[in-house]
């Protein structure tokens, strides 16, 4: 790191451009690079550097439904990306064997209902309609158990209340952050390095410098901001805002400003992971329609089923498993199919940075925080900073304020994520090692206790889950809560006294609903089978 005086400063004067630096060309850098110009425009002058030689994290698959918004900020049609990057629906999470051996429940892309003011959990609880919660709450779990595609084979999204809009280039446009009410149908599966290649040509279209080189040094002032990057090949690269992307190595924000990481290890032990890229034949494999993940001795394992492969790997804790066993048993589990295929290692950092915005820095992606992909939160973190980071774009270096709340939101997001994780292993009934058996007693959040004893009594509502933005709704509390079955959950008393004939009309309602479903709307297979034949 090298410290020398104060650098030119183009924040504030309007006859210049801001010049920002993104140091990493991941998920993380692309995805900041083109948001960025796609708000900002001509306004800001943007360089991404990305080394040839350390390569991208290489997974990261699955996403969040709110990610249509990212697309959309950047006037993108799904028939514009998806299919250059192997792009598939994802209806849901399925966990398999959380609760026991054989046993399934998914966590969809859907609110929950109410009746007369009690969330339909509640009724389902004091009088279940089967012992299958997720497919008496909601039309998605008999849509992902059928393996069914949101799109009927002429491209009509399926009627779950959320309308497509056709926008123009002038049309205001949609953010996580005022839609929050709106539930979207689906999230994508889609392969991350090919996402990466098609937000390089989205962006350098738009201006943005793509330099392939090695960052080599941080230069610093003597207020503590960065002046500049030298690279290997390049020089020197000056900036007034720069963005670090560089993964869990954090180069800028931990390395050169040295803020320390909040390390969520004590709650959340699973540091490693081992991952897979097996070959799939859409035309004779199903695509199931949701990311899986399948409880095992040490961890989890995740299917993810894209056009051409499926992605997998087993998250697992290093301190119940080698990397040489968890390798086996991904194997094991994939079977055949991963004969050939070669292995890739990963140890995880999970937690956060204490701040992520520090002086003229700001880390993105990985650098910024993590927790293990449960439930595919990492782009999502990613999106949400990028959003985040437009709206309390500095006018200056004195924009302390905007740092402090932008801070403040991230670090909200991530410590809310970090307990809705907890509550699925603690949640598990599943206790058949000592893996799981640690799970029931080890420390998670104080907060998240007390709230787990509210939810013993009364099911999540918006009144006890973590009371800031972190993109879970109480209706994922609840499918955690009763689909994971370790935690033993009463309705509430009221109920008992009330008349029930409403909640079961609607019971039955969403049964006919999905039934119906089940038989107009095509399976993904055929959806995307038809959706190449046509281009
Ligand atoms: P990386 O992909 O690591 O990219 C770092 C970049 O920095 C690279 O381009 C590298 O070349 C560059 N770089 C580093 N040092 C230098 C240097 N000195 N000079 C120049 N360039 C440099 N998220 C989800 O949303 N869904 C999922 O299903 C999911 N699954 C995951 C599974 C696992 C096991 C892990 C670990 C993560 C998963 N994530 C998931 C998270 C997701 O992968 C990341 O959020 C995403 O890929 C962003 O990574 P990144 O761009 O921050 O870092």
């Amino acid at each position: 790191m090298t410290a020398r005086g104060a650098a030119g400063d183009h924040f504030g004067d309007p006859g210049k451009s801001r010049r920002v630096v993104i140091v990493g060309g991941g998920t993380a850098g692309w995805m900041t690079a083109s948001y960025l110009a796609a708000a900002f425009g001509d306004r800001i002058d943007l360089t991404v550097v990305e080394s040839a030689h350390i390569g991208t994290v290489g997974v990261g698959e699955a996403t969040f439904s709110d990610i249509r918004h990212f697309f959309e900020f950047l006037r993108l049609a799904e028939s514009d990306w998806m299919p250059a990057c192997n792009a598939t629906y994802k209806l849901a999470v399925r966990f398999e064997n959380w609760r026991e051996p054989g046993h399934h429940f998914y966590h969809p892309f859907e609110q929950l209902g109410s009746v007369d003011g009690f969330p339909l959990s509640d009724w389902w609880l004091r009088h279940p309609a089967t012992n299958r919660f997720d497919k008496d709450c909601f039309v998605m779990a008999s849509l992902c158990d059928a393996e069914r595609s949101p799109r009927y084979l002429d491209g009509t999204l399926l009627d779950q209340g959320f309308v497509e809009q056709d926008h123009d280039e002038s049309a205001a446009r949609s953010t996580i952050a005022e839609y929050q009410g709106v539930q979207i149908p689906y999230a994508y599966h889609f392969e991350a390095h090919l996402l990466a290649t098609y937000l390089t040509g989205y962006s350098t279209r738009r201006g943005v410098r793509h330099i392939v080189d090695n960052v080599v040094d941080v230069g610093l002032d003597e207020d503590g901001f960065i002046t500049h990057v030298a690279t290997a090949e390049h020089g020197e690269l000056s900036a007034d805002l720069f963005v670090d992307c560089t993964g869990f190595r954090a180069l800028l924000l931990n390395k050169a400003l040295g803020e320390p990481f909040v390390s969520y290890q004590d709650t959340l032990p699973n540091d490693s992971a081992v991952a897979l890229q097996v070959p799939l034949d859409m035309d004779r494999e199903p695509l199931r329609p949701c990311t899986t993940a399948t409880a095992q001795e040490a961890g989890w394992i995740w299917t993810i089923p894209l056009i051409s492969r499926i992605g997998t790997g087993y998250v697992y804790a290093g301190d119940y498993s080698t990397p040489e066993q968890a390798e086996r048993v991904l194997r094991d589990f994939v079977g055949p199919a991963a004969a050939d295929v070669p292995a890739n290692h990963i140890k995880m950092r999970i937690g956060r940075s204490r701040r992520s915005w520090v002086k003229n820095c700001v880390a993105v992606g990985l650098s910024s925080g993590f927790v293990e992909p449960l439930e595919s939160t990492g782009i999502f973190f990613i999106h949400h900073a990028i959003e985040q980071m437009v709206k309390y774009f500095p006018s200056g270096r004195g924009d302390e304020l905007q740092r402090e709340l932008y801070n403040r939101s991230i670090a909200h997001v991530m410590d809310g994520v970090r307990e809705f994780l907890c509550l699925h292993y603690v949640g598990a009934r599943r206790a058949d090692n000592q893996y799981w058996k640690d799970t029931k007693t080890r420390k998670i959040p104080d907060a998240l206790a007390e709230r787990i004893e509210i939810w013993k009594h009364k099911v999540p509502d918006t009144e006890s889950v973590y009371p800031y933005y972190h993109g879970l709704p109480p209706y994922s509390y609840n499918c955690i809560l009763l689909g994971a079955g370790g935690i033993e959950v009463r309705h509430s008393p009221a109920l008992d006294l009330a008349d029930e004939r409403a909640a079961l009309a609607e019971f039955q309602r969403i049964r006919i609903k999905a039934d119906k479903l089940v038989q107009e709307l095509p399976t993904q297979n055929e959806y995307f089978a038809q959706m190449r034949a046509d281009t």
